[in-house]
């Protein structure tokens, strides 16, 4: 079947008694260009494994079936598994998992699934838990090559903005030790049913096999990061000593051994320079 046409659709929801469920993030994509360019430009191939988020009524799914070796995916609302059962019938490399992504222990899915495999995410993601769900994929550390998936257009242009621009945050920073992240392109709100109010884009984080800056302690280097950009509108050693609970003047100490200016923000620091920083703090405040 067509899973693009919209009356073709209506008719497979209806039979199967299906109600979009709004908490669950359920926006299926219909517009036939969409599913395509993301698997294609996701770099998967015919040796291959996905692991697909929320397949929905499988529009994206089949795309990349047709493009890998295997394809699992995870699927929370037991209500899609019925209808997944008539969509993609004609494929015998898709496994379904009823199950939250976010309870799922992807190594041992990788490990079990995957053998010998390089693996892929590709997903159309619920947005009520896009930050969430990257940030387990990414600080879990699970073995993939690239995370291609779309989100909201404002929550893309964040996690691609260059880390030291005034569009980045806290999210940027943590997002770019991972992953190298590019917007791929965006999606108009009229190429889903049914239509969500904001845009969405589809980017592609490509794993890093190494952290880009060195860290001694990533745990303090993540606070740090938090702590910078809790608070936007005040200076760094502002924030970052409410933010920490540490004193002041061990802040401004720790600025000025790093040679930053006094009243510098966060948005205005590098990677390199968040790292050199969080660094610098830990020296003063031990
Ligand atoms: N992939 C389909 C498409 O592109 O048309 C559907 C995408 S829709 C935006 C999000 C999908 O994620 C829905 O099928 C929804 O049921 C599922 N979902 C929501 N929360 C989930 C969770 N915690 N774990 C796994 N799937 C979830």
């Amino acid at each position: 079947m067509n899973l693009c046409d919209y009356s073709e659709i209506k008719k497979l929801l209806e039979i199967n008694n299906f109600h979009f469920s709004k908490s669950l993030g359920q926006n299926f994509i219909i517009n036939p260009a969409v599913c395509p360019k993301m698997a294609e430009m996701s770099g998967i191939d015919g040796e291959s494994g996905v692991i697909e988020i929320g397949p929905g009524i499988g529009v994206l799914t089949a795309e990349l079936a047709k493009r890998a070796k295997k394809v699992v995916c995870i699927e929370l609302d037991s209500k899609l598994l019925p209808l997944l059962g008539i969509t993609l019938k004609e494929f015998d490399n898709i496994e379904i998992i009823n199950a939250d992504v976010l309870k799922t222990d992807l190594h041992a899915l990788i490990k079990e699934k995957f053998a010998g495999m390089k693996v892929f995410v590709c997903a159309n993601l619920p947005y009520y838990i896009t930050s969430p769900v990257i940030m387990a994929l990414l600080e879990s550390r699970i073995n993939v090559e690239s995370i291609t998936v779309m989100v909201q257009k404002e929550a893309a242009e964040r996690m691609c903005a260059p880390v030291g621009s005034r569009d980045s945050g806290a999210v940027t920073v943590s997002v770019n030790y991972y992953a190298e992240a590019q917007k791929l392109f965006d999606v108009s709100a009229g190429s889903f049913m049914p239509a969500p109010k904001v845009d969405s884009s589809v980017m592609k984080l490509n794993i890093r096999k190494t952290p880009p800056v060195d860290v001694t302690d990533e745990a303090f280097f993540f606070r740090t990061v938090r702590a910078a950009f809790g608070q936007r509108r005040k200076t760094a050693s502002n924030s970052i000593s409410s933010g920490l609970g540490v004193a002041k003047q061990a802040v401004i100490k720790a600025i000025a051994d790093c040679g930053f200016a006094p009243d510098i923000r966060a948005e205005a620091l590098t990677l390199e320079d968040l790292a050199k920083l969080s660094e610098a703090i830990k020296a003063n405040i031990l």
